[in-house]
């Protein structure tokens, strides 16, 4: 009980303090808050930073999801040794609060199989502050296609549940 309304608290506190606007965060990453803009408005934005930094967005199908972290290496797939293609995509994370979405060029895909490896440091870097990040649990392929999510894919869940368990933990005072 006490958890719970503490973590509200804070959360909210959070949010009432954020900026809204563009930011260079760590790592040389830049930060677009795109919230408040119509979708049009966001997708020739995620096209412009796509072409700018000479990733290409990934539109293809995934089937296995696996975190950086877990992985030895990103620039192989871990499923059949292929070499993976750093690209931008939609990724969907769960948060203390509700599921968002992130465009970043965080997803090493295989270019042999359906695998695509992510790093969710990159992810996590960029979350909307007063939201606290949870762990990807998809990709969303905006209206072209349905998304996916990796709730069946086991790698990526047990990964997911072990950083909830260490999160909770985190909290506890
Ligand atoms: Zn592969």
């Amino acid at each position: 009980m006490n958890f719970f309304r503490r973590l509200f608290g804070r959360s909210k506190a959070r949010e009432a303090s954020q900026p809204e606007g563009i930011e260079a965060g760590e790592k040389m990453m830049l930060r677009v808050d795109t919230d408040n803009f119509g979708k049009e408005v966001q997708q020739a934005i995620w096209e412009e930073i796509s072409k700018q930094t000479n990733l290409p967005i990934y539109e293809g199908r995934v089937e296995h999801g696996y975190s950086r972290a877990a992985v030895s290496q990103g620039s192989q797939c871990p499923r059949c040794y292929a070499k993976t293609q750093q690209r931008y995509a939609n990724f969907i994370y769960a948060t203390d609060i509700a599921p968002r979405v992130m465009f970043a060029p965080a997803g090493f895909f295989c270019t042999g199989c359906p695998t695509v490896i992510i790093d969710e440091e990159m992810i996590e870097a960029g979350v909307k502050k007063g939201y606290t990040f949870q762990g990807v649990v998809g990709i969303d392929y905006e209206r072209k296609k349905e998304p996916i999510t990796f709730e069946h894919g086991m790698e990526m869940t047990l990964y997911t549940c072990l950083m909830k368990i260490k999160m909770s933990s985190d909290l506890l005072p």
